[in-house]
């Protein structure tokens, strides 16, 4: 890479760095990383996570798109045979098969550990959580208010809240300043733990199908339910409510008012009803 002098971190990767040891560990502590743990970290950026994760684990595999700092990463990892750098966008490939380019066995027994870059955020909880196998435990800093959306509960569910909570439990361990990042973003940020269920609660066979029904009623978050998914699935305001009411669920209500559980009771009326609805049909 060119030299420190001449780098600069670019914004269109969200590269803001966090340096301070104190929070460093903290996020190693809300991951409890031991001995025994394999580490997928996305967006090592300068290392500084890192190299907290290589202390305590066992094995650390991170995968930054950045060509530069990769170079920079290989460098100053070079005599850690135990860390591996990786270089791509983290969305191309499943976490397992990064950790298989690492030579690391892609079982069950992963952390994912990140400060996340934030213009890809829910993309990246999606896609880390809807490639089986799965990590155990996810630790990631977001922003503040991303974090809120993840642990919303109904009336403010949201489309990233049901993602989330579809395959695990989420909390915000705790919040984290702005000006703790170099350089500062414009918003607080906070750290949030999953704790990945060993199989989703719910037992649905298609669960893309199950998501695209939840993402038709979220597409007109303001309308009634019984207007938003006729409009998001493709068919008549009647055929939705009387799948509605048969789930028991007031067709006048709005999407983010709804329960996993009441995502879950409709989308079993509309597959075992076989309610001739275009979009559902497709899976998405
Ligand atoms: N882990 C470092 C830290 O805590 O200081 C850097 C965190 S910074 C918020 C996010 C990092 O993710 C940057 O290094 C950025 O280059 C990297 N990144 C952005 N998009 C990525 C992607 N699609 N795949 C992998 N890494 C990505």
């Amino acid at each position: 890479m060119g030299t420190l002098d001449t780098w600069h971190p670019r914004k269109k990767w969200g590269q803001h760095f966090l340096t301070d040891l104190r929070l460093l560990g903290a996020i190693a502590d809300a991951a409890q990383v031991t001995r025994d743990d394999t580490i997928l970290e996305i967006g090592p950026g300068l290392g500084h996570l890192t190299r907290v994760l290589a202390e305590r684990a066992a094995r650390v595999v991170a995968v930054e798109i950045d060509a530069e700092l990769v170079a920079r990463l290989r460098v100053d990892f070079a005599n850690a045979p135990h860390v591996t750098i990786l270089q791509g966008d983290v969305l191309t490939a499943a976490p397992a098969e990064w950790l298989a380019q690492a030579t690391c066995a892609p079982t069950r027994e992963f952390k994912i550990v990140a400060n996340l870059p934030y213009y890809i955020t829910s993309a990246i909880l999606r896609h880390i959580l809807e490639s089986p196998p799965r990590p155990r435990v996810v630790v990631v800093m977001v922003q503040r208010e991303v974090a809120q959306r993840i642990v919303a509960q109904p009336p403010q569910m949201n489309l990233l809240a049901v993602s989330v909570q579809f395959f695990a439990h989420a909390r915000i361990v705790r919040t984290i300043p702005a000006g703790a990042f170099h350089p500062r973003p414009q918003v607080d940020s906070a750290l949030v733990r999953l704790d990945v269920f060993d199989s989703p609660p719910y037992d649905i066979p298609d669960v893309s199908r199950f998501f695209a029904l939840v993402r038709a009623g979220f597409g007109e978050r303001r309308k009634q339910l019984r207007n938003a998914l006729a409009h998001g699935l493709g068919c008549t305001p009647s055929v939705v409510e009387t799948a509605l009411t048969h789930a028991r669920i007031h067709p006048t209500r709005r999407a983010e008012s709804l329960a996993l559980s009441e995502w879950v009771d409709l989308y079993r009326v509309l597959a075992s009803e076989n309610i001739p609805i275009a979009n559902f049909t497709k899976p998405m």
